[in-house]
C-alpha cells in the first residue's frame, strides 16, 4: 500500500539498476575542467549523453527546469554540478567533529525532516568539488594547528557521501588521505548501501563509518529515495569485516505512536544481525527530531502529504547561535527518548559507547 514516504518514480529521479544516482542534468563550472577529475566526469557524461552546461559559478546556477517551486525542487535534486570548492575556511562540526570536510553539498533522498530543506536552502542541486589536494591540503594545515590532538572531520555535514561517491571517488581518497594522517581521523553517516568501493581503501582505522538508522515507521514514511533498513544493516556488516570502526546514528529520534517498541524492535533487529566483528569498537549517537519555522514551511510546500508532526505548540523552543532557535521536544519527552534508546542500548550491546545525544 502506499504511503507518504513511498515515492513517485518522477520524484526519485534516474538509478542505475543497482539504484546508484544518474543524474538528468550536469553543469560544469569552466575552472573545474582544469582538474583531471573534473574533465574525467565531463567526458564521462559527453559520452553518456546527459545534457551538459556551463555555469559560471557552482553557487549560482541558473536552468535547471521546473515551472513551480516544488518542480524546479525536485529537478535540482537530479542535477550535478561539478565546481571547484574555492573557499578553504572549514565549518565546525559539533558535537561529531572538529570539523567538517567539504567534499559536496546537496543529496539525492528525499528525507522529508532533511536539515538541508535550510541548510543549502536555495541550492538543492548536488554540488561536488573536484579540488580535492586543495581541500586536503586545508585539512593538514588544521590537524597541524593542534599538535597532539586528535582532529576530526565530518564528512557528512552537506551531503550524504555515499551516495554520490560512484560519480567521484572522493570519499575514498578522503578515507586514505586520513589514513595516512597521525592525528587526524574521518567520520562520515550514510543512509545508502553502496559502499563496496570502500571495502578495499586503506583507512588505517581513521575512519569511522556510521550508518543513519531508525525505527521502520521513521523510514518508511520520511525517508523516501535512501536505501531500506535491511540494506543498510548489510552494507553495516561489510564495512565492519573491512576494519572500519563502525557507529549507528540513530536520528531523528521520532515520538510516533508505539515509538518505544519501534526503537526496540529495531535495535533488536540491529542485534540479531549485526555480525560480531561490529560489536568490539561500536558508537552511536542519538539526535532527536527538531525543526525550524522555515524549515516547517519549505517542508510542507516540497512534501505537502508528510506525516511528520511539526506542531511548535507541542514543542520545547531552544534558542541557539545568532538568535535562530529550533523546536526539539519538550524536556520530560527529551528525557524518555534517552532514556529509552540508552537503556536498550547498554542492554543489547553492552561494550558500545553512546557518544552523545542531542
Ligand atoms: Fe538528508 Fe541524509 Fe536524507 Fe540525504 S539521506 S535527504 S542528507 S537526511
Amino acid at each position: 500500500m502506499a504511503t507518504t514516504g513511498v515515492m513517485e518514480a518522477s520524484e526519485k529521479g534516474r538509478r542505475s539498476e543497482d539504484g546508484l544516482f544518474v543524474p538528468d542534468y550536469v553543469f560544469f563550472e569552466p575552472g573545474a575542467l582544469e582538474y583531471p577529475l573534473g574533465e574525467e566526469l565531463y567526458r564521462r557524461y559527453q559520452r553518456e549523453g546527459v545534457p551538459i552546461q556551463m555555469t559560471t559559478s557552482h553557487n549560482q546556477v541558473r536552468g535547471i527546469p521546473g515551472e513551480t517551486d516544488v518542480e524546479k525542487y525536485r529537478n535540482a535534486k537530479r542535477t550535478l554540478v561539478v565546481g571547484v570548492r574555492k573557499t578553504l575556511k572549514f565549518e565546525p562540526s559539533k558535537p561529531s567533529a572538529e570539523y567538517a570536510l567539504p567534499l559536496a553539498t546537496g543529496c539525492i533522498g528525499h528525507c522529508h525532516y532533511c536539515y538541508l530543506n535550510t541548510n543549502v536552502g536555495s541550492r538543492p542541486y548536488i554540488r561536488v568539488y573536484v579540488n580535492t589536494d586543495e581541500i586536503f591540503a586545508q585539512a593538514e594545515t588544521y590537524i597541524r594547528e593542534r599538535p597532539g590532538e586528535i582532529t576530526r572531520f565530518e564528512a557528512a555535514c552537506t551531503s550524504d557521501p555515499v551516495s554520490i561517491e560512484h560519480i567521484t571517488g572522493n570519499l575514498k581518497r578522503a578515507i586514505e588521505f586520513m589514513g595516512r594522517q597521525e592525528n587526524g581521523r574521518l567520520r562520515f553517516v550514510t543512509k545508502f548501501h553502496h559502499v563496496d568501493s570502500l571495502l578495499d581503501a586503506k583507512h588505517n582505522g581513521h575512519t569511522r563509518f556510521r550508518f543513519s538508522l531508525n525505527a521502520d515507521y521513521v523510514i518508511r514514511h520520511f525517508e523516501p529515495g535512501t536505501s531500506g533498513f535491511q540494506q543498510r544493516l548489510e552494507a553495516a556488516g561489510k564495512v565492519a569485516l573491512a576494519g572500519y570502526p563502525l557507529g549507528f546514528i540513530v536520528a531523528p529520534l521520532y515520538r510516533f505512536d508505539g515509538w518505544e517498541a519501534g526503537y526496540t524492535e529495531m535495535l533488536e533487529k540491529l542485534r540479531q544481525q549485526l555480525v560480531p566483528e561490529a560489536t568490539a569498537d561500536l558508537t552511536f549517537e542519538l539526535i532527536q527530531h527538531r525543526f525550524t519555522k522555515i524549515a516547517k514551511s519549505l517542508i510542507l510546500q516540497r512534501y505537502p502529504k508528510t506525516k511528520l508532526e511539526m506542531d511548535e505548540e507541542k514543542r520545547k523552543y531552544k534558542w541557539g547561535k545568532y538568535g535562530k532557535g529550533k523546536y526539539v521536544y519538550a524536556n520530560e519527552q527529551a528525557k524518555e527518548l534517552q532514556h529509552h534508546l540508552e537503556a536498550e542500548i547498554a542492554r543489547l550491546f553492552p561494550q558500545a559507547r553512546v557518544e552523545y545525544f542531542t
